[in-house]
């Protein structure tokens, strides 16, 4: 019987088991398809970590394991698939079969990329659709290609990309971006970056690859192509709720209603990290739910 079951072993998930095994807590970290610390291991840099500027965040996330690691944090590789609770005592099922009981649960995974649902989009994932400029841009070196979104993400992987590619348009539906205004000014002194503004990707176009996408203008409802190898899309994330008891409040975008205590609508049920309801989805913002959901969780355990 464990104290304590994190599920998720990104930043937020780490960060807790960190301060759980500190608290003397008997905890397990459940991972699915361990590929890097979560969606962080898919910056290319994460300028704005306290202390840390520059680091890619595929390393930042290593290091955040390695810490776990070196603190004996017990890691399991499954995927849940549900999570029932019998009185105060919570029985987790993997896919593999397994049973695991715990005396709390801290959900912590995250969110993934969101499709923009264009024609051509799933046919061409991973033949010129990508979801990861770092992990897929050097595919595209002095090609043309193309980023759609307007936050951090799109603005941050078309600046990466415009060291490798020829050219790389950058394809908001807007004509305001989301994205920190010195990385929006950093975008728009790049030469080789193109703002197509207020526009949308009505299909996305190839033969084996892609070659093309079609854009409508959502301003004068006309469409065009524009010749591309390869379209990163970064149209932001969706939380990942799958094995989430039907008991826990959501809020109507799907996220975990929870404040930064982690406190759900089900005692016992934690949550930190990107998949509960908050303002700001960074590195920072999730390492600091964990911290503050193990002190929650200390503080319920002690009324068990
Ligand atoms: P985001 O802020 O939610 O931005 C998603 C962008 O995609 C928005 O511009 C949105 O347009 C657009 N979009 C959504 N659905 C679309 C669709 N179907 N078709 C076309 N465009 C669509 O997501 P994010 O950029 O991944 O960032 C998530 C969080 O991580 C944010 O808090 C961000 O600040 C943070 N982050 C920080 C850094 C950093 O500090 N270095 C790096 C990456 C991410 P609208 O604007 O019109 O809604």
């Amino acid at each position: 019987m464990y104290d304590l079951i994190i599920i998720g072993s990104g930043p937020a998930g780490l960060s807790a088991a960190i301060y759980g095994i500190r608290a003397g807590l008997k905890l397990l970290v459940i991972e699915k398809d361990y590929e890097g610390t979560g969606q962080v291991a898919l910056s290319s840099c994460v300028d704005n970590y306290l202390g840390l500027p520059g680091m890619d965040g595929y390393s930042m996330g290593e290091k955040f394991r390695e810490h776990a690691v070196e603190f004996g944090v017990e890691f399991l590789e499954a995927e849940v698939t549900s999570i029932a609770k019998n009185s105060s005592i919570y029985e987790i099922t993997t896919a593999d079969g397994n049973k695991l009981e715990t005396k709390t649960v801290l959900y912590a995974t995250g969110a993934t990329h969101r499709k923009l649902g264009a024609p051509g989009e799933e046919k061409y994932d991973t033949k010129g659709v990508s979801y990861c400029a770092t992990c897929d841009g050097a595919f595209y070196r002095n090609k043309k290609t193309a980023v759609i979104g307007g936050g951090d993400t799109a603005l941050d992987d078309a600046l990466y990309l415009s060291g490798l590619c020829e050219k790389v348009y950058l394809i908001h539906r807007r004509d305001t971006f989301r994205a920190a205004g010195i990385t929006v000014q950093k975008v728009k002194e790049k030469k080789n970056i193109e703002l197509v503004l207020n526009s949308t990707v009505a299909e996305i176009i190839g033969d084996d690859k892609v070659n093309s996408i079609k854009l409508n203008n959502k301003l004068t409802g006309e469409d065009t192509i524009l010749n591309v190898s390869g379209v990163f899309v970064a149209a932001g994330s969706v939380p990942s709720t799958a094995a989430v008891p039907a008991d826990v409040e959501l809020d109507p975008s799907g996220y975990i209603v929870a404040d930064e205590s982690g406190i759900t609508s089900v005692p016992g049920f934690f949550v930190a990290g990107d998949v509960r309801t908050k303002a700001l989805r960074q590195v920072i913002t999730a390492v600091s739910d964990g911290a503050n959901a193990v002190t929650s969780i200390t503080h319920y355990l002690e009324t068990l």
